[in-house]
């Protein structure tokens, strides 16, 4: 099912079966002069199996994921791992890191930026270094995200419609949601789909906040990946009914004023029923905000003040 290669380059960095590696990738430097490094570690096992890239940071301001490869390589033995080679690069976007950002500073998102070019912006350039030097070797990726500044997703793994592969593996990771989306373009997911290799997007949690159930869920979500794949052993005793989704959409606010939320992520939603309400100081009159159709709130908004268009409820559908 997989290439099972024994070559295997990073950055031009040859490792061999058996060997583990911390691997640096140059990606430019700060205005202070500091070089700037993406840091993928590289763990080989003795017998060939799939090579599976578990990545995180992309957005730089979206701490669980990157709490979640920090915990994981942290806890990991290499000496556990049966078969196969695992990348692990917890942050790839230093830069909006540093900024407590989404972005790289000139305001651009690196996931928008794929292939890349490591002549173009800096965003562009990010994502170069891991088409050029990571993505050639991984058989299978795992992406980790969480919501915006102040929107919440409920814990979903996202894949691309009609991806059979990456669907089969979302049940395996075992997240509440499963959700298949349309492909965006100059993302990760996109240039990974078009490669013809599977890739889970996995989004939980609410940018700059720590959520142990967020963190908990990816790192069980990680190792039952990993033992479906027979890389490592992992018993799970707990499996979810997974709520299986074939598409979303935001409800957004038609007037501003005071956001009054009456549901939670989690909940599951009628076509017409009330979500939530706005009210601003003059008007006397709320304005309910409704759901278009049956689902679940995926994800949702914790602005109390709104304006029209601002996005406050993230519906998923059958
Ligand atoms: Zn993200």
């Amino acid at each position: 099912m997989y290439p099972m290669s024994d070559d295997f380059v990073i950055n031009k960095t040859p490792i061999e079966m058996g060997k583990n590696s911390l691997v640096k990738i140059y990606v430019g430097k700060l205005p202070s002069g500091n070089k700037i490094y993406i840091n993928s570690t590289v763990f080989r096992s003795e017998k060939k199996g799939p090579v599976v890239l578990l990545l995180a940071g992309m957005h730089g301001d979206e701490i669980d994921g990157v709490e979640i490869l920090r915990q994981f390589l942290r806890n990991f033995a290499p000496v556990t791992l049966k078969r196969g080679s695992l990348i692990v690069i917890p942050l790839l976007n230093i830069f909006g890191f540093l900024h407590i950002s989404r972005d790289v500073p000139d305001g651009k998102d690196v996931n928008r930026s794929f292939p890349g070019s490591k002549f173009g912006s800096l965003a562009s350039r990010v994502a170069s270094s891991l088409t050029t030097h990571i993505l050639p070797q991984a058989d299978i990726i795992l992406d980790f995200h969480t919501g915006g500044t102040g929107k919440y997703n409920f814990p979903q793994i996202r894949y691309s419609n009609g991806d059979i592969e990456s669907q089969e593996l979302g049940k395996v990771f075992n997240a509440p949601f499963l959700i298949s989306k349309p492909i965006i373009a100059k993302s990760l997911r996109k240039v990974v789909n078009k490669a013809g290799k599977p890739i889970l997007v996995y989004e939980a949690g609410e940018a700059q906040r720590r959520d142990e159930h967020a963190i908990n869920l990816g790192l069980r979500g990680i190792s039952r990946v990993l033992a479906h794949l027979d890389m490592i052993n992992f018993e799970d005793q707990t499996e979810f009914p997974i709520i299986h989704l074939s598409g979303s959409g935001w409800r957004r606010a038609s007037q501003a004023g005071f956001f009054i939320p009456l549901k939670k992520s989690g909940d599951p939603v009628k076509k017409g029923e009330v979500l939530g309400k706005i009210q601003d100081l003059a008007d006397p009159i709320e304005y309910p905000v409704k759901s278009l159709r049956d689902g679940f709130v995926i994800g949702n908004s914790f602005s109390s003040i709104v304006y029209q268009g601002d996005a406050l409820y993230h519906i998923g559908y059958y």
